[in-house]
């Protein structure tokens, strides 16, 4: 059962049918004492099938677990009111306040639908949980992430069919649909569990932890699925056109500086903006210093962005979310999405 060597490498999968001593006060940090690495907790609810929830596959975004402390902390006197498998991601990256280890994979871009993850044990581990999940045939799958940069709440979902959108309107109204990365937990589910990924802003923020335990204790009380057809408020729809990422031979940073793209430092006060074409996003010499990755898998960065004078703008109206001025993450991800409105 032990999932981490010594080295710090994961080996497996651990399975425990109730929360560790010590989980519900433990922060993102400190988990690594309870948990051995990549943990599924199976625990007993009032009633069937289980709710699949995800935390930390990203080890710096911490809400998520804030998120099922509260929730789990309101039941500790009475049974949930369903059951629920809570999947503990990558502790060791939490242990450092990281997305991931530079020699880790990312734990959300590994999932069954993967392009090329190979055989990993990462992948295994995540291949175990989906087969799991899809056997006891949850009610729904919900991951749950922070971003980098400052954006409002917001779900994003594989699939339009009406009870995924009715799991992702328990969230937020607004819905942002991609299917451009396959391998992440929301993607693997999609035709198989209702799945979103629930992004709860900035990490660190009680607000956005409160967020997210809305969100699970609103699922975990549902005697079925909602169907937003017939129910809520009207949703605030987008379709993504792409990933935008840095090109990796061009160097690049916030503000000034001698980096071949300068970025403009407040770039995340745009998110869910409508941005009208000529929108400048920063200064460069280089001619296409971005990428942007279209569902198809081509590199559209041209058709939506152009230079010239020494600037780097949008050549559509577009909106972007996930802008973050964060150079780390922009390496490890991506600089952000633009989307157009449904
Ligand atoms: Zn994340």
């Amino acid at each position: 059962m032990g999932a981490v060597s010594d080295m710090g490498v994961t080996t497996g999968l651990a399975i425990l049918d109730a929360l560790p001593d010590g989980f519900l006060d433990c922060d993102a940090r400190g988990l690594y004492s309870l948990l051995d690495g990549p943990t599924l907790i199976e625990m007993p609810g009032e009633r069937g099938p289980p709710l699949f929830v995800s935390i930390l596959l990203h080890g710096n975004e911490d809400s998520g677990l804030g998120a099922v402390q509260r929730v789990i902390s309101d039941y500790q006197d009475r049974p949930l009111p369903r059951s629920l498998m809570l999947l503990v991601g990558n502790v060791e990256a939490a242990r450092h306040g990281l997305r991931r280890l530079d020699e880790q994979q990312d734990f959300n871009r590994i999932w069954p639908g993967a392009l090329n993850h190979g055989d990993t044990v990462e992948a295994r581990i995540m291949a175990e949980v989906h087969a799991r999940v899809v056997e006891r045939g949850a009610l729904a799958a919900i991951d749950l992430h922070n971003n980098t940069g400052r954006n409002p709440h917001y779900a994003v979902v594989c699939n339009l069919d009406p009870h995924t959108l009715g799991v992702a309107a328990l969230f937020s109204p607004r819905v942002v649909c991609f299917r451009g990365i396959p391998g992440t937990q929301t993607a693997s589910f999609a035709g198989l569990v209702p799945a979103i990924t629930a992004e709860c802003g900035l990490p660190g923020e009680a607000a956005n932890a409160e967020a997210g335990a809305r969100l699970v204790d609103a699922a975990l009380n549902l005697d079925e699925l909602p169907d937003c057809a017939t129910e809520g408020a009207p949703l605030d729809l987008y379709h993504t056109l792409g990933v935008v990422r840095v090109r990796e031979d061009v160097s690049f940073g916030f503000g000034t500086g001698g980096a071949e793209l300068r970025f403009d430092p407040a770039l995340d006060e745009n998110n869910f903006r409508e941005l009208k074409p000529g929108t400048v996003f920063g200064e460069t010499g280089h001619r296409m210093p971005l990428r942007m990755i279209d569902e198809a898998g081509h590199d559209v960065a041209e058709h939506y962005f152009e230079t010239g004078a020494g600037e780097l703008r949008l050549r559509k109206q577009a909106v972007p979310a996930m802008l973050t001025v964060d150079p780390r993450i922009v390496r490890q991800d991506c600089l952000c999405y633009l989307m157009e409105r449904l």
